[in-house]
């Protein structure tokens, strides 16, 4: 039988995702920010604008990363507001561990079945 993890432990997870979602938050907002200013820019030439463009592409494609992990993140403090969060696996009910959690609070499965799904 999987170990679920102590109120210690979920406190420590419980931090860390808030530090992470407070993060993300600023992150995205910085990024609209600058959305803003691609519209409002005066850009003089055609490197200019490519340069800009480019940059927002690059912005696109992070901030559909971010609003990922950030659901991934309310999803984990949904769970422990709801004292279901266990740090055990969803697929295979085995214990994802402190060690992922701390690099990822908001991993939903072991290292395993996240390799598992990525390959698929
Ligand atoms: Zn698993």
């Amino acid at each position: 039988m999987s170990k679920e993890l102590n109120q210690n432990q979920i406190d420590e997870i419980y931090g860390l995702l808030i530090e992470s979602k407070e993060k993300i938050e600023k992150n995205l907002k910085g990024i609209s920010d600058s959305q803003d200013n691609l519209s409002s820019m005066d850009l003089n030439d055609e490197g200019d604008f490519a340069a800009a463009s480019r940059d927002y592409n690059n912005d696109i494609h992070i901030k559909k990363q971010q609003l990922e992990e950030l659901e991934l993140i309310n999803h984990a403090l949904l769970k422990i507001k709801k004292g279901v969060f266990t740090g055990i696996c969803e697929m295979c009910d085995s214990e994802i561990g402190m060690k992922r959690l701390r690099v990822k609070p908001y991993a939903k499965y072991c290292i395993d079945c996240r390799n598992h799904i990525d390959k698929k």
